[in-house]
């Protein structure tokens, strides 16, 4: 890789939705922009099955040819779509500095951040097989319907649980909530609701041992009780698992305001950052939402925060 500093206007971090739309934005309205895709490419969706719930595809969509839709999309307005993770920044301004992989150095005018969040899993040999298998996921709002009308387990006790496993409960015969204390995190408004459910049954103490299933997915899943050692296998087809995210946004920690957990603070209705220049869109400003369709939203607003300011400083 070349260690020239290379020159910018527009500089995209993350491939996912945000990433992805802000580039077909920016590179529409001639800011040529360059995106650096990051590890994986395309992003969370990359991880997920078929996407039903994105508008524009009535027969719904695998998530990497959704993604691969978007890229194309991207590059057809000449987005120079590169590989390599953003590793460093500096944002002393007024030029933004931006290190890829540890070696090449970037100067942009301005920069969306759209590096999103990675779902928290168990770390179960099990959860990962079915992952890739089918049967295991970390978005109710996106794979639920998999399993309308079958019993299903969601493990967690924060707002997000809460909120999936009344989601699943619309849906779903059974939802088995499996929580590891005997109290809930959640909001209290939020704990009303889930122990108002009637066919959510919640396991206290309880811990996740095995995702079980065969060549076609899920069928089971075998929990113990953390306090007694009692084993049980509840029968269910879907495996949902809330047990938080992780915002991808280390690297700009002392330089962008964030919340407690990582992510960073847009101004409200805007994707500004407290930095001037540096944009920021999809997961990695947005702890409520996280679907496909408000990421994407919201990395149009990068792009056109982005061109109203080159325009505001007169660069472009
Ligand atoms: P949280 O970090 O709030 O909760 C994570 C939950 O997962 C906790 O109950 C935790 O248990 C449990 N957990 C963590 N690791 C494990 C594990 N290995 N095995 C079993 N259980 C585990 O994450 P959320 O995603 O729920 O929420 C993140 C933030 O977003 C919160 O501030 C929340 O209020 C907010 N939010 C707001 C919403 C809204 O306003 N509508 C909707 C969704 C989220 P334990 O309690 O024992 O630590």
């Amino acid at each position: 890789m070349s260690n020239e500093i290379e020159h910018m206007s527009c500089l995209i971090i993350g491939s996912g939705p945000a990433g992805y739309t802000a580039a077909v934005y920016a590179a529409r309205a001639d800011m040529k922009p360059v995106m650096y895709a990051g590890d994986l490419m395309g992003g969370q969706l990359m991880l997920t099955t078929d996407v039903e719930n994105y508008p524009g595809y009535p027969k719904g969509v695998h998530g990497q040819k959704m993604m691969e839709d978007f890229l194309e999309q991207a590059k057809r307005f000449g987005t120079d779509v590169r590989q390599g993770m953003a590793t460093k920044v500096d944002f002393t301004g007024p030029v933004h500095k931006v290190w890829i992989d540890d070696s090449k150095e970037i100067h942009a005018d301005t920069v969306i951040i759209a590096t999103g969040a990675s779902a928290k899993w168990l770390g179960l040999e099990s959860e990962l097989k079915y992952r890739n298998i089918g049967g295991v996921s970390a978005c109710a709002v996106c794979d639920g319907n998999f399993y309308r009308g079958r019993d299903v387990v969601i493990v967690g006790a924060g707002d997000t649980a809460a909120e999936e496993a009344t989601y699943l409960a619309k849906l779903c015969k059974k939802v088995y909530m499996l929580i590891r204390r005997d109290e809930m995190r959640a909001s209290k408004a939020m704990v009303h609701r889930v122990k108002n459910t009637p066919n959510i049954e919640i396991l206290w103490n309880t811990d996740t041992k095995e995702v079980l299933g065969d060549d076609s997915g899920v069928n089971g899943v075998l929990v113990v009780n953390n306090k007694t050692g009692e084993e049980r296998k509840l029968d269910a087809y879907g495996f949902f698992v809330a047990i938080g995210h992780k915002p991808n946004t280390d690297i700009f920690k002392g330089w962008l305001d964030m919340d407690e957990t990582g992510y960073i603070k847009a101004v409200p209705g805007t994707s500004k950052t407290n930095i001037e220049g540096v944009f920021a869109v999809g997961d990695a400003q947005d702890k409520v939402y996280r679907q496909a369709v408000t990421a994407a939203g919201s990395g149009c607003m990068g792009a056109l925060d982005a061109e109203r300011y080159l325009a505001a400083k007169g660069i472009h």
